[in-house]
């Protein structure tokens, strides 16, 4: 197993903060997650478990062990009627991932393009875009448990989906690690979905008639237009969830911002986009020394260029402070933050 000492992780962060881990571990193979769990130095010091790093903000330089999900393998389990049950080792990259189910002809992931990290921590947020999500076609998982090294395996049900939760992010945080999933997707009459975001707009543009790929094309190119890419501003994504509030919390909204969008769920809560509330508050576009809110997405807290961990915490407050005294409205954080 390769073992790093004073490793930088900025090669493993989207954000690229350049923080150090005392150890870094690169599990290569199911093989070194027994090593590393047997080894005192190793899950004896455990400190974080680490994907792609594209849903954390390192907020300072790490003691102990980190260790890193690096194997991959892909295989089909199961051939039936109009569908295929595949299976990906956690490290396997996701988009790319996605990108070969598309190829194959294997529709389910489409919407999912362009999605940074891993296939094993794809279920840990259900992570979601355009109409989509993780839990809509993931079949089953393998997970282990970090005190007995007990493999268990989880059913659809048992992943306890919703909104970008999962018990992975919950009630077993921290108490394992997802090895493989597995994904039920469809062979022939597939679910098209275009109704999200501006999907049918861009494929009506590109003159293309609605297909697995022709779908996976369109979301690409609409995420290009509007995210930065990690690898020129660092950034994770959304920054904050979109937070549900009660109807009568939402009705009164409206009454006094009408261009309010609000998303009615089917527990009786209303979704409002958090991206609306931070620009109404004056965030979209703003930047504080190096940190700041992206100027096309709102939603989006992006390092410009040599911003601490402590910077981009401090325009994250700033803007979940603003939006409360304007609002009302909680903003909760939907990226990890480690080590503050
Ligand atoms: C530009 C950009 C766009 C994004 N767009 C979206 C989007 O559209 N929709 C969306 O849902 N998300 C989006 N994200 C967020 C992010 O891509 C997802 O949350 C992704 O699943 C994180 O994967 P990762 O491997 O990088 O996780 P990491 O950041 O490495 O880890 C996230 C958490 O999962 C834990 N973890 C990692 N691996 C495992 C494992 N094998 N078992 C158990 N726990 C594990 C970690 O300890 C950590 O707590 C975006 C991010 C960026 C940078």
């Amino acid at each position: 197993m390769r073992i790093e000492h004073n490793a930088s992780l900025k090669p493993y962060n989207t954000f690229g903060l350049d923080v150090t881990a005392e150890r870094l571990y690169h599990l290569e193979s199911e093989m070194d997650v027994v090593e590393y769990l047997d080894d005192p130095k190793g899950f004896g010091t455990h400190t974080l478990l680490l994907g792609g790093g594209s849903n954390m903000l390192l907020a300072g330089n790490l003691k102990g062990s980190v260790a890193r999900v690096a194997w991959t393998g892909r295989r089909i389990v199961e051939e039936g009627d109009g569908y295929v049950v595949v299976e990906a080792a956690a490290g396997e990259n996701w988009h790319e991932f996605v990108q070969w189910t598309v190829d194959q002809g294997w529709g389910g992931l489409q919407n999912l393009s362009l999605i940074p990290g891993l296939v094993g921590t794809a279920p840990v947020q259900n992570i979601g875009a355009y109409g989509v999500e993780t839990k809509d076609s993931l079949h089953a998982l393998r997970w282990m448990r970090w005190e007995d090294g007990e493999v268990e395996e989880f059913s659809n049900a048992d992943c306890g989906f919703s909104y970008r939760e999962s018990v992975f992010k919950s009630v077993l945080r921290d108490q394992g690690i997802i090895l493989s999933v597995q994904f039920k997707l469809t062979t022939r009459d597939h679910a098209l979905i275009t109704h999200y975001g501006s999907v049918a707009e861009e494929l009506a543009a590109a003159g293309s008639e609605p297909s697995l790929r022709s779908i996976a094309d369109a979301v690409m190119a609409i995420r290009r237009s509007k995210l930065p890419n990690p690898a020129e501003l660092g950034n994770s994504g959304s920054f904050f969830k979109n937070p549900a509030v009660a109807a009568e919390v939402a009705e009164s909204l409206a009454a006094e911002h009408p261009s309010l969008p609000q998303y009615p769920q089917a527990n009786g809560s209303v979704k409002l986009a958090a991206g609306w509330l931070i620009e109404q508050a004056g965030w979209k576009g703003k930047r504080v020394g190096n940190a700041g809110m992206h100027a096309k997405q709102a939603l989006v807290l992006v390092n410009y260029g040599g911003a601490t961990a402590a910077e981009l915490v401090h325009v994250a407050t700033q803007v979940q402070a603003d939006v409360w005294a304007k609002f009302g409205v909680a903003l909760e954080m939907e990226v990890n933050l480690i080590g503050a």
